[in-house]
């Protein structure tokens, strides 16, 4: 199209091509040294639990403090991160930081049985070292496996699915949590669920916006939660921002709520200074 329409149009377009791929290699050779840099780190946003209100964990999100574009959010850099597989050392990172993390809120505040959540790229799925490697980090950090939940997408075991398939079961086996993530966006929604060992489904924010403050039913997000019960998953609802949502939610039998109305995501300090705050005596 752009040849089409005359030399003028397609010297611009190619210009556009040229700064795209200059950002690109930038933004590449940025992040092969982020982690020598010490530049990533993570934010932890709060988890409850319907039940009894009760804090029940974190879920870790990644943040890139980039030395000249500021702080940027995983959309800017794990797409690429995971196209040129720099995912798998900076997914190993992210499990180590937050098993420390973790461990450090455990030894401080005992009383509390707090699980972490951690994002898998379905590359990290696909890599064969990937149990081991998780498993020396709860090794390390002495952490029940239980209080490790693990992320990931619809689109998990798309390729090598029989190697996935293995990798989760040893997951599972030692007691991890496996969580379906962005849960309905993605188009194989039933069958993986029938297929791979999933402990916990995360309705994506998309359904919960769906939620209004008028609707008595919202369909959508009851079929989800029917079905979550119906397999025996365990359902959390993310993207939660308003009340009467968090109201609609609990009378649906949802277990879990994660959003903006609860808390945004939060620095390591601002983490422990909400658990100081809920255990002093
Ligand atoms: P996600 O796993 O679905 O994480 C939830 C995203 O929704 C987060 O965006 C969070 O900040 C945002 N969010 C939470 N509550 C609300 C709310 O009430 N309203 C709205 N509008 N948004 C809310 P974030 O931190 O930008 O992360 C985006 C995505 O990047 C994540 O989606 C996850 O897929 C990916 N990601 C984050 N950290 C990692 C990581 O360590 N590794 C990998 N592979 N992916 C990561
Ligand atoms: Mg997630
Ligand atoms: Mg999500
Ligand atoms: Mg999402």
């Amino acid at each position: 199209r752009a040849k089409l329409a005359g030399g003028n149009r397609y010297q611009v377009f190619s210009e556009d091509m040229h700064l795209m791929a200059r950002d690109r290699l930038s933004l590449e050779i940025g992040l092969r040294q982020a982690i020598e840099r010490d530049e990533f780190t993570l934010l932890y946003q709060p988890i409850y639990r319907l039940r009894d209100n009760a804090l029940y964990g974190f879920e870790a999100l990644i943040r890139w403090q980039h030395p000249t574009q500021g702080f940027l959010l995983p959309d800017r850099f794990i797409p690429l991160a995971e196209e040129t597989g720099l995912i798998l050392p900076i997914g190993d990172w992210v499990i180590w930081r937050a098993c420390r993390d973790l461990q450090y809120w455990h030894e401080q505040f005992p009383q509390c049985q707090l699980s972490v959540n951690v994002n898998l790229s379905n590359r990290q799925l696909m890599h064969p070292a990937l149990p081991e490697q998780v498993l020396a980090a709860l090794e390390q950090t002495q952490i029940p496996p239980h209080c490790l939940h693990l992320e990931m997408t619809e689109s998990v075991g798309i390729d090598q699915p029989d190697q996935v398939r293995e990798t989760l079961c040893k997951l599972k086996a030692q007691g991890i949590k496996l969580s379906l993530d962005d849960f309905g966006t993605g188009y194989s929604s039933l069958r993986y669920l029938t297929h791979l060992p999933i402990d916990i489904l995360k309705v994506d924010r998309s359904f919960v916006k769906l939620i209004t403050e008028t609707e008595q039913r919202p369909l959508v997000i009851d079929a989800i939660v029917s079905l979550a019960k119906g397999l025996a998953l365990e359902v959390v609802a993310e993207g939660v921002e308003h009340p009467y949502q968090v109201t609609r939610l609990r009378e649906l039998g949802c277990d879990y709520v994660q959003g903006y109305y609860f808390s945004r995501p939060l620095t390591t300090e601002q983490v422990s200074a909400l658990l100081a705050q809920i255990h002093t005596p």
